[in-house]
C-alpha cells in the first residue's frame, strides 16, 4: 500500500510528487510513455518565472531529479482502471495492481487531431504534431502550420529558423496566441498566414503528404504539416471514477479535489481557466498538499 499514487510524470505529477515526498508520504508516479509531459516539446519556456531560457527537456529533467532524489519511485505503465474501495484506491496496469491511501490524477492531455481521411497515416509522413520533435525532417522545405493558439506561433517560429517557407493557416481572422509572440513570427520573412481558413482535404503522393486543399477551394503544396489546434483531456480511464465536465475535463474544487473522496487532480486534466506549466505545478503543490491532509485525517 503506497500512501499516495500520482498517474502521470508531467509538471503537474512531478511537482506533486516533490510536496508528497517532502510531507514524509510514500510516492509511485505511474507513467505512460515518458517523463516531462507536454513542456518536453517546447523548445525555449518564456514564461516560467525566474527561469527565463530554459529548454523544455532541461525543465523535465531538473524535475524528475528532483522528485526521484526526493524518494518518488516512478513506474512506466499506462493505467487501464481505477476502483475506488472502502479503504483504499486500487490501481490497475496491464501487469499490475496497486494500491494507494489517495491518488493524484495528472495524466494532462493528448494533441487535438483534425479528424480527416487520411491523417493518421500520413502521421511521419509528413504529418506531425510536435514542430522541435520532427522540425529537422523539413529543413529547407516548404511547410504548413496550423492553428492559431500559443503552440501554433511557438512552432512556427521554431520551424522558420530550419525550413525554406513556413505558412500559418488559421481558422478565424484573429489569433489567440499572446501578441508579443505573434509579433515576433510576424517579423520573420519566411512565414506566411493565411486566415480564415481551414483544411479540408489531405492529399498524398506515394504515401507523403504533398499537398492540402482548404475549405476555400485553394490548393497548397507543402512538403509538411504541423497540426497545432489545442489539446483534448486525457481522462478516459478516469470516466466511472470521478466527474467530468461537457468537455471531458476532471471537475474539482480549488484545493483539487474531485467528486471521490481521496482522489484528487492536477494540471491539464483539470477543468481550470488556465492551463499553463505554472499552473501546472501550482495544482501539482496544492493537489499534493490536500492528499496529504486527507491521509492524515483518516489517520486520526
Ligand atoms: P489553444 O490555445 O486552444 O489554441 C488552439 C488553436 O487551434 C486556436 O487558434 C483554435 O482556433 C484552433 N483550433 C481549434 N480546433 C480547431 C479545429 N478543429 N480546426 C482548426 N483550428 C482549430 O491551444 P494551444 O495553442 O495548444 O495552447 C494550449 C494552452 O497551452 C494554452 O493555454 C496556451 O496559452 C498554452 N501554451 C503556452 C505556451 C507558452 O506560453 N509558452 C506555449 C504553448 C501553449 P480558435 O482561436 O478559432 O478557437
Amino acid at each position: 500500500m503506497h500512501d499516495i499514487i500520482i498517474i502521470g510524470a508531467g509538471t503537474a505529477g512531478l511537482t506533486a510528487a516533490i510536496y508528497a515526498c517532502r510531507a514524509n508520504k510514500s510516492v509511485l508516479v505511474l507513467e505512460k510513455i515518458t517523463y516531462g509531459g507536454q513542456i518536453i516539446n517546447t523548445h525555449k519556456i518564456e514564461n516560467y518565472p525566474a527561469a527565463p531560457h530554459i529548454s523544455g527537456v532541461d525543465f523535465a529533467n531538473q524535475l524528475y531529479n528532483q522528485a526521484t532524489e526526493l524518494g518518488a519511485e516512478v513506474e512506466f505503465a499506462e493505467v487501464s482502471a481505477v476502483k475506488k474501495e472502502k479503504s483504499s484506491l486500487v490501481v490497475k496496469t496491464p501487469d499490475e495492481t496497486y494500491q494507494a491511501k489517495a491518488i493524484i490524477i495528472a495524466t494532462g492531455s493528448a494533441e487535438r487531431h483534425l479528424g480527416l481521411p487520411n491523417e493518421e497515416e500520413l502521421i511521419g509522413r509528413g504529418i506531425s504534431y510536435c514542430a522541435t520533435c520532427d522540425g529537422n525532417f523539413f529543413k529547407n522545405k516548404d511547410v504548413v502550420v496550423n492553428g492559431g493558439g500559443n503552440t501554433a506561433f511557438w512552432d512556427a517560429l521554431y520551424l522558420a529558423d530550419l525550413a525554406k517557407t513556413v505558412t500559418i493557416i488559421h481558422r478565424r481572422d484573429t489569433f489567440r496566441a499572446d501578441e508579443a509572440l505573434v509579433d515576433k513570427v510576424k517579423a520573420k520573412k519566411n512565414v506566411k498566414f493565411i486566415t480564415s481558413a481551414n483544411i479540408a482535404e489531405l492529399i498524398p503522393e506515394d504515401g507523403k503528404l504533398t499537398k492540402i486543399k482548404l475549405d476555400t477551394g485553394k490548393e497548397i503544396k507543402t512538403d509538411g504539416l504541423f497540426v497545432a489546434i489545442g489539446r483534448t483531456p486525457a481522462n478516459d480511464a478516469f470516466k466511472d471514477l470521478v466527474e467530468l465536465d461537457e468537455q471531458g475535463y476532471i471537475k474539482s474544487d480549488e484545493t483539487c479535489r474531485t467528486s471521490t473522496e481521496g482522489v484528487f487532480v492536477a494540471g491539464d486534466s483539470r477543468n481550470k481557466p488556465l492551463h499553463q506549466l505554472v499552473t501546472a505545478a501550482s495544482d501539482g503543490a496544492i493537489a499534493a498538499t490536500a492528499a496529504v491532509e486527507y491521509i492524515n485525517q483518516e489517520r486520526n
